[in-house]
């Protein structure tokens, strides 16, 4: 299970010093693990290390991009090219990796003797690290390891019918040289791509990979990788075991039996065992909620189950006849909308519950209730499947007549909301007492007037979403955290596309590109994942605090745009305050919740034809459609709604309440 956190408000020059930063020495965290000791050294030797003396005189911002352009070449130059050589290439290209690499490679072409007696200089001591360290040659052996992994991954990839650049390890009399080869890759290299398992009994002579810089070269990743070879989709079907994924979303009012109604569902689909149920049966008694053991299966934290409050989308996966379930559990309460919302923009489709009990049900769909908002939020946010929980029955001895009547007021409202009904389930439930919940109940008051499915056939009975894995990779990061290893870990949705390991991602904003070094779905790792998978990718080559919740990770090749300056056509909910230019609003868009200002009223819209009723007007009123211009403080990363559904579509907030709901129509700067 992962949780979502919101980091982006946080102010990063203060939360700067709580993070862990590269360059300040283990020893500020006081006693290192070590373990932590170990990551450290790894992260340091793939660290670019610019020898005091020979460190050039430029700017912070250019010596971060040194250090990231000399991290990029040492990804595929190793330590074959001496530091000074490379920082000087980096420095006449004017930061660019590329361009620097082609210098380099040019130069080390004309020059491979000079090179050889470079390598020779390294190897003898003059290595740029030197210190305490083992001795050079012997450090080169425990260096290629992590790289003969990286070149693992292609050979596993090719054997799941992915055509892909594969990096070979040829024997050269006694030294080794990894060879990159592209797609054309002929017969006689494929076997000796090295596997996992031989990666360890690699011969002591395959430490000078660096010698030969050329053939360590492995930039297929970033230049030569041909991914429209890879048959996503059926990759997926297997993957899956034919079977559908789903991202599903439960919403309701606050103390409508969420956490209860899918923490039991989820006991009884077997994916809590018997033994940490009971825990959270004793734990929540001794804690004097035992009402609450069920819900404490999603709500996690302490605070949570203090509470009795949902606050974070909490995530699990578990799987139904043909479908593989990811199950966000959105909090009910106004205090955390946008975390709801950040979860709902990921889901295809939703549970509603709702509170049979008397009073309740009114009190959580009246104005100020979250039911409404929630369905509204939902709808604008491209949810159109709903299966509405009509939960605790067991309060109102499981009344037909109080099903109906919830069931024709909420009809009602949903309809208008957007919500069409043949794509709207109603299912009687008490979560608590586990009733119509994956089994169809046996309660007479029920089935004497009930014959429909329950909830979890239903769920099982929605339509899978398209999964757009041919356009370009997109992924809006929900968290970003520091693990243990080099580089840190983001996780999110993907919207679009697919990503391998190995991969070149551009995160926008900051508009800068970093390695994707592994690949966690659903607990595991993998070596690639696609369109609908929630993962967690650990990447490389940027530093964490450029990223925050809300950025958005991308296809170098067809980047997403950032901007501040937007036109979009927005649906004005009921609001007390017309809308007027300069009103401020909080943007909700995927995970991103950014301060903006509606900076132009461009013109009212006939609700149904579109048609442009009035050019420039004063104010906006509840129920209008209006085309808009929003400015933001910072720049977002969007698209526009005809190119991509997803990631077109956004909310605006004011006060504590959703005032409207929008599509992006045009990108201005
Ligand atoms: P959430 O805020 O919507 O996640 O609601 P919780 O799952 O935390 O439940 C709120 C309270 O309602 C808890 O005390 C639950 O035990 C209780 N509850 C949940 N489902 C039922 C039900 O089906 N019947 C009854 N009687 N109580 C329920």
């Amino acid at each position: 299970m992962s949780r979502h956190r919101n980091v982006r408000s946080y102010n990063y020059d203060e939360a700067a010093q709580f993070i862990y930063s590269r360059q300040a020495r283990p020893s500020a965290f006081g006693e290192p693990l070590e373990e932590e000791d170990y990551e450290y050294e790894e992260e340091e030797e793939q660290q670019p290390v610019v020898p005091s003396t020979q460190k050039p005189r430029v700017g912070a911002d250019d010596q971060a991009r040194l250090y990231s352009c000399l991290e990029q070449m040492r990804e595929v130059l190793g330590d074959s090219v001496s530091e000074q050589e490379m920082t000087e290439a980096v420095l006449k290209c004017n930061f660019s990796a590329q361009e620097a690499l082609d210098m380099v490679f040019s130069q080390n072409n004309t020059a491979r003797g000079s090179r050889a007696k470079n390598q020779t200089a390294l190897s003898s001591g003059k290595s740029t690290k030197g210190g305490a360290r083992d001795p050079p040659v012997k450090k080169t052996e425990s260096e290629i390891v992590p790289k003969v992994a990286r070149m693992t991954v292609s050979g596993k990839k090719q054997t799941m019918g992915f055509d892909i650049p594969s990096t070979t390890v040829e024997e050269n009399g006694d030294s080794v040289n990894a060879i990159k080869k592209g797609a054309g890759l002929d017969e006689t290299a494929t076997p000796r791509t090295v596997d996992v398992s031989s990666k360890t009994s690699l011969p002591a002579a395959a430490t000078s990979v660096a010698e030969e810089p050329m053939a360590t070269q492995t930039p297929g990743r970033s230049t030569g990788k041909s991914k429209q070879q890879i048959d996503v989709k059926a990759e997926l079907e297997k993957r899956q075991g034919g079977k559908q994924l789903i991202n599903l979303v439960v919403i309701g009012h606050v103390d409508a039996g969420k956490s209860t109604l899918m923490g039991h569902l989820l006991y009884l689909t077997g994916n809590v065992n018997k033994r940490t149920m009971h825990k959270y049966e004793q734990e929540s008694k001794k804690a004097g909620k035992a009402s609450f053991a069920y819900a404490w299966v999603l709500d996690e934290t302490g605070e949570e189950r203090e509470r009795g409050v949902t606050m974070d989308v909490g995530m699990t996966k578990f799987e139904t006849k043909t479908k593989v379930i990811t199950l966000m559990d959105a909090p009910g309460h106004r205090d955390f909308i946008p975390n709801m919302i950040s979860g709902a923009a990921q889901a295809d489709v939703a549970v509603l519950v709702v509170d049979a009990s008397r009073g309740e049900f009114e009190a959580g769909f009246e104005a100020g209730g979250q039911t409404r908002e929630h369905g509204l939020l939902v709808r604008s946010l491209g949810v159109t499947q709903l299966a509405v929980a009509v939960n605790k029955m067991d309060q109102v001895s499981w009344q037909q007549e109080r099903f109906k009547e919830i069931t024709t007021k909420l009809g009602q409202f949903l309809k208008q909301a957007g919500f069409k009904e043949s794509d709207v389930g109603y299912i009687p439930t008490s979560g608590l007492a586990g009733e119509n919940l994956i089994n169809r109940s046996t309660l007479p008051e029920l089935i004497s007037w009930y014959k429909g499915p329950s909830l979890l056939e239903h769920i099982d009975s929605f339509k899978p979403p398209q999964r757009p894995v041919e356009k370009p990779f997109r992924l809006c990061v929900s968290d970003v955290f520091k693990d243990q290893g080099s580089g840190f870990c983001v996780t999110g949705k993907i919207e679009a596309g697919y990503v391998q390991t190995g991969d070149k991602i551009l995160a926008m904003p900051p508009n800068e590109t970093c390695s994707v070094k592994g690949i966690v779905l659903h607990d595991e790792p993998v070596d690639w994942a696609a369109a609908g998978d929630h993962v967690s990718l650990t990447v490389t080559g940027m530093d964490i605090i450029k990223i925050n919740v809300g950025c958005l990770f991308c296809d170098p090749k067809e980047p997403i745009k950032a901007c501040t300056r937007f036109r979009a056509r927005v649906l004005i909910f009921n609001i007390d305050l017309p809308i007027t230019q300069g009103f401020p609003v909080l943007l909700h868009y995927q995970t991103v919740s950014e301060p903006a200002t509606i900076r132009r009223l461009v013109s009212i819209l006939h609700k149904s034809t579109g048609e442009v009723l009035k050019r420039r007007p004063k104010c906006l009123t509840k129920g209008q459609n209006a085309v808009v211009e929003l400015q933001t403080q910072r720049p977002v990363a969007l698209e526009l709604y005809k190119d991509f559904k997803e990631l077109g579509r956004f909310m605006l907030r004011y006060a504590g309440s959703t005032i409207s709901a929008g599509v992006v129509t045009e990108i201005k700067e």
